[in-house]
């Protein structure tokens, strides 16, 4: 049993759980911070994801969900120069912006342009000359191309680098799940793992997928399942495409420095079911090759599954919990946890200082009564 009693106790280990203590712990050195979670999850969701900074190929209305994932985009740049600095771990961001082939837009295209330019969208319309001058290698069949200006990371290298931020700025990281909660009446004193119980004075739960099982622990009802993305990588060389590739049911997600093109992905509402299948991942390949047929040809590096935290309306669940007077939450992050990370991270930073000024009611832990 560890002796101390941390002042803040986050229970999931991705990068929702080590954003927030990363940042929290930069804004506020003098706190106690302890981060449990196992390092060893093959099918969480923040090493399996893409890294696709795209909250305007993905949104469709300008709503406050919309809104938060922008100015998480808008984030990005100084939040990765910060961990870069404070890590020492380098990741790989490029806002050299998607792709949108009309092929692929189909008769969306006038309603994706009016929302671009209602919600004054960096986007432009690369007629065919300059589609060809700019990616020789899309298929002459995607057309005309929309171009937006969003971003793409390396979400893994991400990953690494709030793990090792975290660290740096002195959080406590502890390789082990959480299987209870010492409570009583409607306040946590302990979290309880197998070696033991790490005593905290504040809890706050960002265990992606399996926070609804975390919730049962709790007794509340957490209306959370996993949605599993099949993926693979497959070896291109860099410069084949500088641009994340949006098409339909398919995208394709160069990450770069040698690393290949991520491809993907699969919606599929199996629970935590992790299988990985060959004729799954040829269908990923062979869609994502009509848009650029290089990748026909090209070798499998590597596939794989992870799940994507979905609460029933899809929104993150974020904010203080109304039944229990210590806890909060920061999940149902879903497609977009990635993008999501810098701006959630300042949120529930605010949020566990006392001093968030605008909590956002669509995501409260209210809404389901938590
Ligand atoms: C295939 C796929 C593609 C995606 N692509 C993108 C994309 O391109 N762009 C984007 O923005 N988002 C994308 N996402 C979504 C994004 O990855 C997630 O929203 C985000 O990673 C959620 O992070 P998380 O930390 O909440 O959850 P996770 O990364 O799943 O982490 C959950 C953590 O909780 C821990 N945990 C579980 N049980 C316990 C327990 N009992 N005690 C302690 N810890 C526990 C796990 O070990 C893990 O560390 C994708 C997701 C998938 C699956």
């Amino acid at each position: 049993m560890d002796s101390d009693v941390y002042d803040v106790v986050i229970v999931g280990a991705g990068v929702i759980g080590h954003s927030i203590a990363y940042q929290l712990k930069g804004a506020e050195p003098s706190l106690s911070i302890a981060v449990l979670g196992d390092p060893m999850n093959s099918v969480m969701a923040s090493r399996a994801a893409a890294g696709m900074l795209a909250p305007y190929c993905e949104c469709e209305q300008g709503d406050s969900f919309f809104r938060f994932c922008r100015e998480s985009l808008d984030r990005y740049p100084a939040f990765i120069e910060e961990l870069t600095a404070v890590s020492g771990v380098g990741v790989y961001l490029s806002m050299a912006g998607s792709l949108m082939p009309a092929s692929s837009v189909g008769d969306q295209w006038d309603e994706r342009l009016r929302f671009f330019r209602e919600e004054k969208i960096p986007h432009e319309i690369w007629p065919v000359s300059r589609v060809r001058e700019r990616c020789p290698d899309l298929a002459p069949g995607c057309g005309e191309v929309i171009w937006v200006g969003e971003g793409q990371v390396n979400n893994r290298q991400l990953h690494d680098a709030l793990v090792a931020g975290s660290g740096k700025r002195g959080v406590r990281i502890i390789h082990q799940n959480v299987t209870g909660f010492q409570r009583y009446s409607n306040r946590i004193h302990a979290a309880v793992t197998d070696s033991g119980e790490i005593r905290g004075k504040r809890f706050l739960v960002a265990a992606g997928s399996w926070s609804q099982q975390i919730g049962k622990v709790l007794e509340v009802s957490m209306p959370l399942k996993p949605i599993k993305g099949q993926m693979c990588r497959v070896a291109v060389e860099d410069g084949r495409l500088d641009y994340t590739l949006h098409g339909l049911a398919t995208y394709v997600a160069p990450w770069r420095e040698g690393n290949g093109f991520v491809l993907g992905s699969t919606m599929e509402d199996r629970g935590f079911n992790p299988t990985v299948e060959a004729d799954v991942i040829q269908g990923l390949i062979d869609r994502a090759a009509r848009l650029l047929p290089c990748l026909k040809d090209a070798s499998l590096i590597e596939s794989w599954s992870g799940l994507r935290p979905a609460a029933e309306d899809l929104m993150p669940i974020m904010g203080a919990s109304g039944r229990y007077e210590n806890l909060y939450y920061s999940t149902g992050h879903y497609r977009n946890g990635i993008l999501q990370t810098p701006r959630q991270a300042d949120y529930m930073t605010a949020c566990l200082l006392g001093i968030l000024k605008d909590p956002i009611a669509e995501f409260s832990p209210d809404r389901y009564d938590l």
